[in-house]
C-alpha cells in the first residue's frame, strides 16, 4: 500500500472483486481509485455513463457540474436521470443516483456555469477531467484550465451517428492539447444534437471508452489514448484510430511552463 491511501474494508473487498482480480488494476489500483478527485463537467448524454462507470468503480471523490435541468427530451439517452427527476438540476439529479449506487463516492453537484476562473480553480483540485460537454466555447475553457493546472483531459463528442475520445495528459511535456488537434476558430459552425439528433447508445459507447480512459489514467494502467483520436461511426460501425502530435506553436500549450514548475508526472 501506498502512503495516504487508506486498506479497503471487506465490503469493499467484495464490491470492487472484479476489478481486484485484474493483475494490471490490482489492491492498489482500487485504493488509487478510491483516493482520487474527479471533475466530470456535464451531466448529459456523455457525463451520465462516465459519472455512473466511475461510481460504480468506487472514484472516491466526484464533482458533477451541470447547470441545466432533466427534460423528457433527454431520457432517450441520458441515464443517468430518471422519470422522477424531471425539472430538477441535472447534477442534483445525478448526485442522487450516484449516491445510491455506491455510498463509498462522494459526490458534490454544482449547478453553475463555470467561467474560466472557477474551471481552473476546480481543475487545480483534481486528479482529472472529464469534458461532457457539449460546446466549443466550454471545450477550448476547460482544456485551458487543464493546460494551467496540468491536469489530465478525457474528452469526448458525440452527434448524430459519429463519436470521437481522446485523453491529453497535460502532466506529460510531449502530450498534445485539445487545442492542437482542434485549434478554435470563430467561423466553425457547431452541430447540436437539439436540432440534428444523437443515437442513443452512441453517447454509452463514447462515455464508456472515456470512463475507461480515466481509470487507465488514475490507476496508470495500459496506454492511454494520448496522441490518439478514436472516431466511431455508427451507422457502419466503424472504428478509426488517428494519430497526431504536440503542435510546437500551439497558442495553449507551447509556452506553458516545465513540468518540474507544475504537479508531478504520470
Ligand atoms: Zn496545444
Amino acid at each position: 500500500m501506498k502512503p495516504g491511501l487508506a486498506p479497503l474494508d471487506d465490503a469493499q473487498l467484495m464490491r470492487y472483486a472484479r476489478h481486484i482480480l485484474l493483475d494490471e488494476l490490482g489492491i492498489e489500483g482500487q485504493e488509487r481509485l478510491l483516493a482520487a478527485r474527479v471533475l466530470i463537467l456535464g451531466a448529459g448524454g456523455l457525463g451520465s455513463p462516465v459519472a455512473l462507470y466511475l461510481a460504480a468503480a468506487g472514484v472516491g471523490s466526484l464533482l458533477l457540474v451541470d447547470d441545466d435541468r432533466v427534460e423528457l427530451s433527454n431520457l432517450q439517452r441520458q441515464v443517468l436521470h430518471r422519470m422522477s427527476t424531471l425539472g430538477e438540476p441535472k447534477a442534483v439529479s445525478g448526485q442522487q443516483a450516484l449516491q445510491a449506487l455506491n455510498p463509498d463516492v462522494r459526490v458534490q453537484a454544482l449547478v453553475e456555469r463555470l467561467d474560466e476562473t472557477r474551471l481552473r480553480e476546480l481543475a487545480a483540485q483534481v486528479d482529472l477531467v472529464l469534458d461532457c460537454s457539449d460546446n466549443f466555447a466550454t471545450r477550448h475553457a476547460l482544456n485551458r484550465a487543464c493546460v494551467a493546472t496540468r491536469t489530465p483531459l478525457v474528452s469526448g463528442a458525440a452527434i448524430k451517428f459519429s463519436g470521437q475520445v481522446s485523453v491529453y495528459d497535460l502532466r506529460r511535456d510531449d502530450s498534445p492539447c485539445y487545442h492542437c488537434l482542434f485549434p478554435e476558430a470563430d467561423d466553425v459552425e457547431e452541430l447540436r444534437c437539439a436540432t440534428t439528433g444523437v443515437l442513443g447508445p452512441l453517447v454509452g459507447m463514447v462515455g464508456s471508452v472515456q470512463a475507461a480512459e480515466a481509470i487507465k489514467v488514475l490507476t496508470g494502467m495500459g496506454e492511454p489514448l494520448v496522441g490518439r483520436l478514436l472516431s466511431v461511426d455508427a451507422l457502419r460501425m466503424q472504428w478509426h484510430t488517428i494519430r497526431f502530435r504536440r503542435d510546437p506553436e500551439c497558442p495553449v500549450c507551447a509556452r506553458r511552463a516545465p513540468a518540474s514548475a507544475g504537479r508531478s508526472g504520470g
